[in-house]
Parts: C-alpha cells; structure tokens; sequence
C-alpha cells in the first residue's frame, strides 16, 4: 500500500463499505473488505466503463432481442452505479451471476478486460454513453443495448481496438469527478 495514512476495513458487506466510504472522505489510503482501493473502484458511486474483446465474432442471445451477431472488436459499455462502484463492477466480472442486465449476456462469456471509473454524484453515464458513441471507427452492434430506462441509442459500442487514454478522457471530460481510475488486464481470467 502507498499513501500518507493506511487503513484496513475488517469486515465485509454493506457494513465495510459504508465505513470505507466514510473513511475515503478524510484522503486516507483505505484497504476495503473487497479489495483495496487503490488498484480499484472505491465503494463510493459514480459512472463506470467496461471493455470486452471479442477475439472472434460471436453470435449471443441478449435477452429480449434474442440471439444476435456480434463482429469481433472491443466493446465498450457504460453505467452507473451511484450506490457503489466496487460492488457493481465486482459484480460485473464474475462468470457465475443471475442475468439481470444486457451486458450480463456478454461478461458471462467473456471476461472484462479494463474499467474506467469516476466517483460522482451526477448522472452522467448517458452523456459518456454518447460521446463513446463518437470516438474514432465506433459503430453500434445492437441498438437499445443497455438503454431500456434512457433515450440514448445503446449503451454498448465497438471499437476497432482500445481506446487510446486521451480518447477516454475526452469522453470523461466535464463530470465533476472527485476521483477517476482506470484498471487494464489483458490477460484476465474467469474468477
Ligand atoms: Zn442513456
């Protein structure tokens, strides 16, 4: 760990994270029951992005749109979880999970590979899920894809390849973040 102040939250669930919330006000190093914070998403809330490679193109069933064709690319997803960061992007990574949203019918399949996160309070993932929707060679594989409570055209984009970081700070640009993170792992395997 690294920092001016180390914390460890002993204890798990709401209860730990609630504490390390509180905690992460006052700038200290904090190691939380799910992980530490510094190498990933804090507890708090915000807007969050998922990339998934698609080595080869896959045909998927994604809920009511049924089974769909899916080119190889990297895919981008955006969402929010103003109650909590690390629990919805913990969720998002594992294999094994009821499916509830769209783009559990893609992590299912195949791992998330890099996470981009902002610590806000403001709804914001409809205005990134635009400007992705911008980014150099980005097409739209489903339209409605992640957009069942919003007018937004999809929530999922393809790419030719991972963005580039000043790609994605533009796309992150103007949210009043208190905190941003980005987590990469190519090589990511099934937990
Ligand atoms: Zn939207």
């Amino acid at each position: 760990m690294s920092g001016k102040s180390e914390v460890a939250i002993v204890g798990s669930g709401v209860e730990g994270c609630a504490a390390e919330r509180k905690l992460s006000r006052y700038q200290l190093s904090v190691v939380g029951p799910e992980g530490p914070a510094p190498t990933g998403p804090p507890c708090a809330g915000g807007i969050y992005m998922l990339g998934i490679v698609l080595r080869e193109p896959r045909q998927i069933v994604v809920g009511r749109f049924g089974e769909h064709d899916f080119p190889a690319g990297f895919y981008l997803y955006v969402g929010s979880a103003l109650g909590g960061l690390r629990g919805r992007i913990n969720r998002h990574m594992r294999a094994k999970k009821l499916l509830h949203w769209h783009i559990d019918y893609l992590t299912v399949l195949n791992p998330v590979t890099s996470i981009w996160w902002a610590v806000s309070d403001e709804r914001m993932e409809c205005t990134w899920a635009k400007r992705v929707a911008q980014l150099p060679g980005a097409s739209v594989p489903l339209p409605g894809f992640g957009a069942s409570d919003c007018r937004c055209e999809t929530h999922l984009v393809r790419l030719p390849g991972m963005p580039s970081a000043s790609d994605m700070d533009s796309v992150a640009a103007h949210l009043h973040a208190t905190e941003t993170g980005f987590r990469s792992d190519q090589c990511a395997v099934r937990s």
